[in-house]
Formats: structure tokens, sequence, C-alpha cells
């Protein structure tokens, strides 16, 4: 029997989520709380200057991807396909997130070591995140939704899986570019992409090189990145197998386990993808087993830092022996991140309203 989202939302407001409409959903990010606690930001609250208080983590395709990432801490055992069921007004969705994120908040109010001013502050977000869950790309009305954001005087970052590049161009074309825009790079080979995807797209890798061409082409026209998360060997098989892990276990024929994406064969694959793209920034970060991904993949996959950096810096001979500019630009240990680029740590900051 086919699913629908009313089946599954009552799933995903244990889980802490806030559903909202026909497809979208708002989720209050840990560093979120971290921050409206005075206890730090993100890494990119560090490096980028976004605030993290004040970001706004939501989908407007909550449920909705092409691929089944082995990888993936969200719930795509439930993943309701490609195409969504009704199409919201992309107003009423930012509205709705707004109210719903604000009620998602209110525990932390009251709390002594949040300063009621900067809470009235977080209330509006400053950042929309299209990072939550499901793939942003799918949802028809994206243009309007981003010129929207930009209209309330905030910023966007849009996280995509490459799986449609016309709606890049799209965006481009309706001069709706995000503030920054991430490609997910897990894969860098035809071979490697089809089986750590499990794609209900047959032109899977098609398409995603097609949108590598794509971030190409938006050279100067928004910020690009190209972020990879990487996974080290391990065989860990201390699976629980409750209901959703089986459904895991079956949709990857059993082969999550013994995956990887950050052998040294696979260095010049990913180089000559980043050089294709041309990117500003390279993000190199390490794979967390947290949520869904835990059952399928374990726990002894996650890389540490120390293992990131070292990959990331292979790759970084690499491109420099096609460009002397590329450098190692930042990293952060925490979040077990490294960031690669031509440009200059001034560079990074964006500029806000
Ligand atoms: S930018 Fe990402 S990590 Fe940082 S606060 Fe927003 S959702 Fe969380």
């Amino acid at each position: 029997m086919k699913r629908n989202f009313d089946d599954i939302k009552s799933d995903l407001e244990n889980k802490k989520y806030a559903v909202v409409g026909n497809s979208s959903g708002v989720q209050i990010c840990n560093w979120t709380k971290k921050a409206l606690k005075e206890e730090g930001g993100c890494w990119k609250q560090k490096f980028y200057g976004i605030k993290s208080a004040g970001c706004c983590q939501f989908s407007p395709s909550l449920m909705w991807c092409e691929h089944k990432c082995v990888h993936c801490w969200r719930p795509i055992e439930l993943s309701l396909g490609n195409k969504l069921d009704k199409v919201d007004d992309p107003i009423e969705i930012l509205d709705k997130i707004v109210l719903a994120r604000k009620k998602l908040m209110m525990g932390f109010k009251g709390l002594d070591k949040v300063n009621k001013k900067k809470f009235q502050q977080a209330c509006e977000p400053s950042l929309y995140s299209f990072s939550l869950s499901g793939e942003p790309t799918i949802y028809p009305r994206l243009d309007e939704m981003l010129r929207e954001i930009r209209k309330r005087k905030a910023i966007s970052f849009l996280v995509t899986n490459g799986q449609n590049p016309e709606m890049i161009r799209k965006l481009d074309g309706a001069s709706s570019l995000p503030t920054q825009l991430t490609l997910s790079t897990n894969a860098p080979n035809k071979e490697l992409y089809v089986k750590w995807h499990n794609s209900c797209n047959k032109d899977a890798w098609e398409r995603f090189t097609e949108t590598i061409g794509v971030v190409g082409d938006l050279k100067g026209k928004c910020r690009r990145c190209i972020r990879l998360t990487l996974v080290k060997p391990g065989k860990d098989s201390r699976f629980k197998l409750t209901e959703p892990n089986k459904l895991a276990q079956s949709q990857t024929q059993g082969f999550a386990k013994d995956i990887t994406n950050m052998t040294e064969e696979l260095v010049g694959d990913y180089t000559n993808l980043i050089l294709k793209a041309d990117p500003d920034f390279v993000h190199v970060k390490g794979f967390t087993s947290i949520g869904y991904a835990r059952n399928r993949m374990g726990t002894d996959k996650m890389p540490w830092f120390i293992e990131v950096r070292k990959y990331a810096k292979k790759i970084l001979t690499q491109l420099n022996k096609s460009d002397k500019n590329w450098k190692l630009l930042a990293s952060d240990k925490k979040s077990c991140v490294v960031v690669l680029s031509k440009l200059e740590k001034k560079d990074m900051k964006i500029r806000t309203f």
C-alpha cells in the first residue's frame, strides 16, 4: 500500500520535527539550541559569519528524495518518492515554518542562560537552511520561495543532491539563486554512485555530472560549494534489526556494512569532479553515524578528524597539480570538517542584510 505524508506525520513529530502543510517541516538544529544558550555556534558561524541562533533548518519537501543514500541519517526508509502530491504556496509555507519554529523554540525562552532580546531576534530567521531532510529541488516553486526569503532580508543555504539540474538552471534564469549552493558529492564515479545512492533515477549519475557542470557555470553568480561526506571502511555488524532497519538492509542489499568512499583510488575521481565544478569552497566532512544511519552502517565507519584532514590533503595535492591556487583554508575538529578553496579567509564571510 502506498504511504502518504499523513501516515508518517506523527512519527516525525515524535522525533521533534514540526510538520507544516502538505510537504514541509522544520526542526531546531542543535547548534541553534546551543547558540541560544550562549554555548557557541556551528562551524559556519565561525567561518561564514552566519548566526546559528537565527538559522531556520527546514525543508519544503521533507520526505521526498530521488535517492536512498546509505549514509543518510534521515529516515530514507520512509521516503515518499520524487514527486510531491500537493504543492503548497511558498509564502504560506514560510509563514507557517516561522511560526512552527517559534513554537519549538519556546521552551528556551524562560531559561536563565537565554538572553531575551537575542531570543526575540532569533525568532525571525536570518538564515533559511534547506538542509533538514528531503531534496529541496523537488519542490516546484523553489524559485518563488528563494525570492521571498530575500525579500525578508534573510540569506539562504541550499543543499542539493544534484538530481535536478534543470531546477538549478531555472533558479539562475529567474534570478533566484540561493546565497550559497552546496552540491553533495558522496561517490565520485558511476559505479560507486549507483550503489551508494539507491536512486529511483536510472540516469542518476548523468544528472549529477550535469549539475557539476551547472555549478561551474554559476561562477560569480552565487557562492558554490562541493560537499564530500567521507565514510571509512569498517565492518560493524552490531545492527539491531528493528522493522525500518530490516527494510534499510534489504534496500541496500546488506552491502552498506562494507561500503567506503575514502579509498586511495578515489582521490583522482574526486579531484576531476572538483576541477570541473571549480567551486568556491570544498567541504570535506567526516560521516557521523547518527539517526537511521547508525542502523544501516554501524558505528565504526566514522573517520577521525585526522583521517579526514589527511584525505583532504591528498585531494589538495592532486588539485594543485592542475591549479596551484588551491589551499587548505579552514578546518574545525569538533565538526570534523576541512575546507579547501582558492579564495582567502576573508572571502568566507557572507555579507548579510
Ligand atoms: S547552518 Fe547548519 S549547522 Fe549551522 S545552525 Fe544552521 S542548520 Fe545548524
